[in-house]
């Protein structure tokens, strides 16, 4: 049987901290994350960064993101 990972993935494109919290820049799904894996490593108002390998794919960070920028993704 394959193992098959999950991660969450930011998509560039559509994440914007300026968008989806003007007022303080903070990522609702880095504040989501009991993990800590998602982090906004260049701070407030920058996307943030997802470690991916250590990401337990429990879609927590997907549901806190109001912008659906970020999406799962599959690895087998
Ligand atoms: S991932 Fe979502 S919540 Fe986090 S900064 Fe980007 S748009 Fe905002
Ligand atoms: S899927 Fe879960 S563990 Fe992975 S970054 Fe999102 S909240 Fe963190």
């Amino acid at each position: 049987m394959q193992s098959k990972k999950s991660f969450a993935s930011v998509d560039y494109e559509i994440c914007n901290p300026k968008r989806c919290n003007p007022n303080e820049g903070m990522c609702a799904a880095v504040s989501a994350c009991s993990h800590k894996v998602i982090i906004q490593i260049d701070g407030f108002f920058e996307p943030p960064i997802v470690f991916q390998d250590m990401c337990m794919g429990c879609w927590d960070c997907i549901e806190a993101c109001q912008l659906d920028a970020i999406k799962m993704k599959h690895l087998s």
